[in-house]
């Protein structure tokens, strides 16, 4: 990313932008406005404009320090975001993983979230010892009105004398509920909804949303690009979990219910979610294969169903008609993708497929020439 692959946000943008090019960026920034609108997406871009070493004030995407800090592994660059009371490191490395893969993504974690204070703490000591690699030290701080207040005070002694080579960049969805004495203490920068349009165009480029989805998700969203995501990612998983029922209907129930849930499935889902159930049909094959193959669940893509998928696996009582499953499950979706398929038949088909590989029986049927035998 860069300045320009941040959604919107044309006034903060140029104000960064002309400091960064005077050489006169503030100490201590906060980045105000509501959840899912790029204030982290531009704070990391920041990050990376402070210290390339490729482009002077500007973010070149390519060098070590830009990859490090995208990557979120930059020695010089610390994050602090609010966490349940009880933390486990997983959760913490979710926040990353997801940051990584979207920096619109809205992180959440179970209620009474906080900053404690030795991460404020641990902070400044950090910020005591000169950087190690990156030309100056940043660090971007979310969500600080979820700070705890002897958070704040600690953060306050930071704010009152900043060290030098370093930068605060703090972010906030409600600055009413800070400490006047920290509001006071940075420049404040405003981040605005971004415009419908902006998030439809963003929605059909980089997350392949069909067009009436896009735009009516863009609308929903009330100019939040990471809200926008949030519905689609739940339309995703809703697809997927429909993905695994029909695979359960396949192999445990009657031709009747089978009719009955493909017809159900063709009343809920469009064209394009029927495609993607294909897709997601064959990562949860692929899933059914691995476990024939390995215990260890985190290998699988769909680890959080783990053990119904191992069920699954054991209704084949041969491993390459898993393999055969697999092939017919991807024939069937290049035939819908490729050409006009009749999607029900599609879908039939693949479901007396699956029963009967499972039944150790071969398959015949052809979804090109409509035949079912
Ligand atoms: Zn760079």
């Amino acid at each position: 990313m860069s300045f320009a692959d941040v959604l919107n946000q044309e006034v903060p943008k140029k104000i960064l932008d002309g400091a960064l090019r005077k050489d006169r960026l503030a100490s201590t920034y906060l980045f105000c406005g509501e959840v899912g609108i790029g204030k982290w997406a531009l704070a990391l871009e920041l990050a990376k404009a402070i210290n390339c070493q490729s482009n002077e004030n500007q973010v070149c995407d390519d060098c070590l320090s830009c990859r490090k800090i995208d990557k979120l592994i930059h020695p010089d660059v610390k994050m602090i975001f609010p966490v349940p009371s009880v933390k486990t490191p997983e959760e913490t490395e979710r926040f990353r993983k997801e940051k990584i893969k979207d920096p619109y993504a809205i992180v959440k974690f179970e209620k009474n979230v906080n900053i404690p204070v030795d991460q404020i703490r641990q902070m400044q000591k950090e910020l005591d010892l000169k950087p190690f690699e990156a030309k100056r030290k940043v660090v971007i701080i979310t969500e600080v009105e979820n700070m705890h207040p002897a958070s704040a005070n600690s953060l306050l002694k930071t704010l009152e004398e900043p060290p030098p080579d370093s930068h605060l960049i703090l972010t906030t969805t409600d600055i009413n509920r800070l400490l006047p004495t920290v509001v006071s203490r940075c420049q404040q920068i405003r981040f605005g909804k971004i415009p419908s349009s902006l998030i439809e165009k963003r929605l059909k480029q980089n997350y392949r949303v069909p067009e009436k989805k896009a735009s009516l998700y863009a609308k929903i969203s009330n100019g939040s690009l990471g809200k926008a995501i949030e519905l689609v990612q739940g339309e995703k998983e809703n697809i997927r979990q429909d993905a695994m029922g029909l695979i359960k209907t396949a192999l445990e129930e009657k031709t009747v219910e089978i009719i009955e849930r493909i017809d159900e499935l063709q009343n809920k889902w469009d064209r394009n979610s029927i495609l993607e159930m294909f897709e997601f049909l064959i990562s949860l094959f692929r899933d059914i294969y691995l476990t024939l193959e390995t215990s260890c669940s985190q290998k699988l893509i769909n680890h959080d169903i783990a053990s119904e998928l191992v069920k699954l696996s054991e209704k084949f009582k041969r491993q390459n008609k898993i393999e055969e499953a697999l092939k017919a499950i991807d024939q069937i979706r290049m035939e819908c993708k490729t050409r006009n398929v009749n999607l029900k038949l599609a879908l039939l088909t693949l479901c007396f497929q699956l029963r009967d590989l499972s039944q150790n029986k071969p398959i015949y049927y052809n979804v090109r020439s409509g035949s079912i035998g």
